[in-house]
């Protein structure tokens, strides 16, 4: 029996999970076994549709074969070198994602919270030797309920007491601001501020989009007053809201872009910070690293990740087929949905309170063939693999109505 072969029959996979592993998620009870496409499978042999995408890492959908023959073929050749030697994927896949991003540098991490933690870090150098911020003064500006990791410094700078609670103490140097307000991030600018760090939608908030204009607004302040965009595109970015990165629903170009997640489409963790040279351009050799940071078989993979998103046309996809979703999706609104809004497929519908919580609903579609994630009570995000059909939209439209139309579901546990 091969290693990865789960054992035969009856081997009970919840029990033993929740037995061993720590509590720090509480997962629908279906246990996955194979993916392909918008589709995965359990052990049991149902079929579903991924309506979450691993929060937006399976873009490309699951188990891509080019992806997949990159990572094959990579990993029989060379996988690790660390950075203290070179190696021959990382130049071509820099320039591929530079290219590509219309980017002047990048620093190649592996999560997502890894490339925050590295943005914040060379943004205080940057504030520090260019901008003449007196050393341990400098002020990062972030928005309310926003989600960037889950490490000390990000979680720190989180307004959600599930998130940071007990977890103190925290690394000062960051103000909070409400998302979607220029004018409050203008006035807590100082002349110690050196970033502003935001996500052009607020994903975990439960796809939150700002007015129209206020990406531009702050980016006019950011370089009024010296001060560095850095945009978190790692859910928003990679062709999600049917663009490449969501900053150009607002033509604008951050100063930072954060991307992770689909950067692998979902086979292994790669995350960069892509930025003009004045930024990264502070970091000296040794002051900062990561093992796995930029080696071959990340390289690889990503480079196969992005050809596939841009050669197999993700992104305008997910612009066509998200508005016919939403539109859809608004139809089924009244009764227990409150609201259904989105962009590209990067969508949500908010039930009603009165409807009793979105997990149950979420329980309803898994029975109906959709895997949903809820999201702060009462919202259910649908953000499916971008490679998503017009059949497949109108199959998942047809069982999201009925549910949502239907009885209401009992309390989950
Ligand atoms: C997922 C996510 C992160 C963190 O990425 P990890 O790979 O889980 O560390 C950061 N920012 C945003 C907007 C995300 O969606």
């Amino acid at each position: 029996m091969p290693d990865t072969m789960i054992p035969p029959a009856r081997y009970d996979h919840i029990a033993v999970e929740e037995r061993l592993g720590a509590h720090n998620y509480q997962p629908l009870d279906v246990v996955l076994t194979r993916g392909e496409g918008v589709w995965v499978w359990d052990v049991d042999g149902n079929r579903y549709l991924d309506c979450l995408a691993g929060y937006s890492a399976v873009n490309q959908g699951h188990c891509h074969p080019r992806i997949r023959a990159a990572l094959i073929e990579q990993s029989g050749r060379l996988t690790l070198t660390s950075r203290a030697f070179r190696n021959d994927q990382l130049a071509p896949y820099l320039e591929e994602l530079c290219a590509l991003t219309r980017s002047h540098m990048v620093l190649p991490m592996n999560t997502g919270a890894e490339a925050v933690e590295t943005a914040i870090k060379a943004v205080r150098k940057w504030g520090h030797e260019v901008k003449g911020v007196p050393e341990g003064a400098a002020e990062i500006i972030v928005c309310a309920e926003n989600f960037h990791g889950r490490t000390i410094a990000v979680i720190g700078f989180s307004t959600d007491p599930e998130t940071r609670g007990g977890f103190g103490p925290f690394a000062p140097g960051f103000r909070i601001v409400p998302f979607g307000d220029a004018a409050a991030l203008e006035a807590a600018m100082t002349r110690n501020t050196v970033g502003v760090l935001l996500e052009p939608i607020q994903g975990e908030a439960g796809v939150v989009i700002p007015p129209p204009g206020y990406l531009r607004r702050v980016r006019d302040l950011c370089t009024r007053h010296d001060v560095t965009l850095i945009l978190d595109e790692i859910q928003t970015g990679l062709g999600r809201t049917g663009r490449l990165l969501a900053e150009e629903h607002e033509g604008i170009e951050a100063d930072v872009t954060l991307v992770g997640k689909a950067l692998s489409g979902g086979f292994y963790p790669v995350s960069a910070v892509l930025s003009n040279t004045a930024v990264l351009g502070v970091l000296r050799p040794g002051q900062h690293g990561s093992t796995f940071g930029g080696n071959p078989l990340a390289c690889a993979v990503a480079r196969a990740a992005l050809r596939v998103l841009v050669e197999e046309g993700m992104i305008a996809n997910a612009a066509q087929l998200g508005a016919y979703l939403l539109a859809g999706l608004r139809g089924i609104a009244g009764g227990r949905v409150r609201e259904a809004r989105g962009r590209g497929l990067m969508l949500a519908v908010e039930l009603h309170p009165e409807a009793g919580g979105a997990r149950r609903w979420c329980e309803a579609l898994r029975r109906a063939g959709l895997l949903c994630k809820d999201t702060h009570g009462h919202t259910i995000r649908i953000s499916p693999p971008l490679v998503l059909t017009r059949a497949e939209a109108d199959w998942a439209l047809d069982r999201i109505a009925a549910v949502l139309t239907g009885p209401t579901p009992a309390a989950v546990a």
